[in-house]
């Protein structure tokens, strides 16, 4: 028998394989890149980092992000087990300082006795060993072109995109200022307000503005909704942001004390809150019309921006035609995938399925059932639609009540239907 498993990945994915593998009692190999080689979205050395928001999304468990997060808790997640030393305010959310996130995951894995950190940019899948694949949505060239030869799968790819930072002291309180929508949370946010003029002036500007141009290689097939530039939403009509990231509902200007036309929201970077994120700017504009476009932006006329937005390849694998519901592949049932690239969208998503995946893996070693969790769990049914051989033109999926089967009675009201699957999701855990 074999006794070891090689995880190829140190990300989100790649560490709760890795983690659960370990805990089973099985020696594990995880083999990362970085820092030999970085993808471009990549910028610290720590395992697990968070390339675009720091927002792990909703806390409360009748919300589709906190169900799964509640569920990921329950078997284990390395992830979770530190977000109480790095979290950030950020209203009904869980915020978290990416740096101390992925500093302290480090360390677990790293000092866990049965991990063994190799240091390398794999180019092949292994072929004797079993094997947890956790290479995230810009998984190396040479090791997407050989997955794409195993699987016989064309190698799908489209664009995430980043927000720009900018340092909280540039930011201009005296026009910005502190709130969370409908007063939830403490001040958590901070809200850059236009009027009607303002509004319309930076409108133009942005859907006029200048884009960075796209590499052949780089071509969109798909975008991520939640990561939709900017500049692209804002040019589906006059109205289509002020209805989407830059809408003002639940705000008030305290100096007008009336709702704003239009609301930049700015959220926490870091605990110490000295850089805010421009939530929802996901950009592919140029570095120099970010600047001059975003500083339209009332408050951040003279802003100091760390970090300008920009736009990634993002790669995943036909999951419906490839995987087993264990997350192995059906043409090489050693091989587990994990993590964006098995179809998975989103940080706790890619976290979660690679729980499974290292539990299963741990199973295949031992000879023992694999699990596959009931689908009305947030995980089963994620899980169940990537791995869904009825699914045609298969996108990544991330969690959401939607997924998950009805409940027997029906209930009307919104946020009660939803704590009631919540319920039946967690009796099971
Ligand atoms: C630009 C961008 C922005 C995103 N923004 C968000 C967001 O705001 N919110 C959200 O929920 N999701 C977001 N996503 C989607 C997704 O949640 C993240 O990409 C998430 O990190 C995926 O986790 P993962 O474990 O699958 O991959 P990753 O976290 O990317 O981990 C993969 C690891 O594998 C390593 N690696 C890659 N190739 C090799 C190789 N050949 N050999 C060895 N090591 C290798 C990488 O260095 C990396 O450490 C974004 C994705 C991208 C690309």
């Amino acid at each position: 028998m074999m006794n070891n498993v090689t995880v190829i990945g140190a990300g989100l994915a790649g560490c709760e394989a890795a983690w659960q593998l370990a805990n089973n009692g099985i020696k594990v190999k995880l083999i990362e890149m970085k820092p030999l080689k970085k993808t471009a979205a990549h910028k610290s050395d720590f395992f697990a980092e968070l390339v675009c928001s720091n927002s792990l999304k909703a806390s409360r468990i009748d919300s589709a992000a906190g169900l799964l997060k509640e569920e990921m808790r329950r078997l284990g997640s390395v992830c979770l087990s530190v977000t109480d030393e790095c979290s950030v305010a950020a209203g009904g959310a869980l915020a978290v300082d990416r740096d101390i996130f992925s500093k302290l995951i480090t360390e677990k894995i790293k000092s866990h006795p049965n991990i063994t950190v190799i240091n390398d940019v794999v180019e092949k899948l292994p072929v004797d060993t079993v094997t947890v694949v956790a290479t995230g949505p810009l998984t190396d060239t040479k090791l997407a072109e050989d997955i794409a030869l195993l699987c016989k799968s064309e190698n799908l790819s489209f664009f995430d995109a980043a927000a720009p930072i900018v340092t909280a002291e540039s930011i201009d309180m005296n026009v910005a200022f502190k709130a969370s929508r409908y007063g939830k949370g403490t001040d958590d946010y901070i809200n850059c307000p236009f009027d009607k003029d303002e509004y319309t002036a930076f409108h133009n500007e942005l859907i006029s503005a200048e884009s960075a141009p796209l590499k052949d290689f780089d071509k969109p097939v798909t975008v991520y909704e939640g990561c939709m530039p900017i500049e692209i939403l804002a040019k589906r009509g006059d109205d289509s942001i002020r209805f989407g990231p830059l809408k003002p509902v639940g705000l008030r200007d305290p100096r007008t004390d009336k709702r704003p036309w239009a609301v930049v929201q700015l959220r926490k970077e870091n605990a110490e809150g000295s850089l805010y994120n421009l939530v929802g700017f996901q950009t592919n504009l140029k570095f120099p019309e970010q600047k001059r476009v975003f500083s339209m932006i009332p408050g951040l006329e003279n802003a100091e921006f760390v970090r300008f937005g920009v736009m990634h390849r993002n790669t995943f694998i036909n999951s419906p035609k490839l995987l087993n519901s264990d997350l192995s592949l059906k043409c090489n049932n050693n091989i587990f995938f994990a993590g964006q690239l098995s179809g998975v969208e989103g940080y706790m998503e890619s976290a979660a399925s690679g729980i499974i995946a290292g539990i299963n893996a741990a199973a295949r070693l031992c000879g023992k059932e694999p699990l596959i969790l009931p689908k009305y769990t947030m995980i089963g049914a994620l899980l169940s639609y990537i791995c869904d051989e009825t699914v045609e033109n298969f996108q990544p999926m991330g969690a959401n009540f939607g997924i998950l089967p009805p409940l027997e009675e029906k209930i009307r009201d919104k946020r009660e239907r939803y704590m009631a699957l919540a319920e039946r999701s967690l009796e099971w855990f």
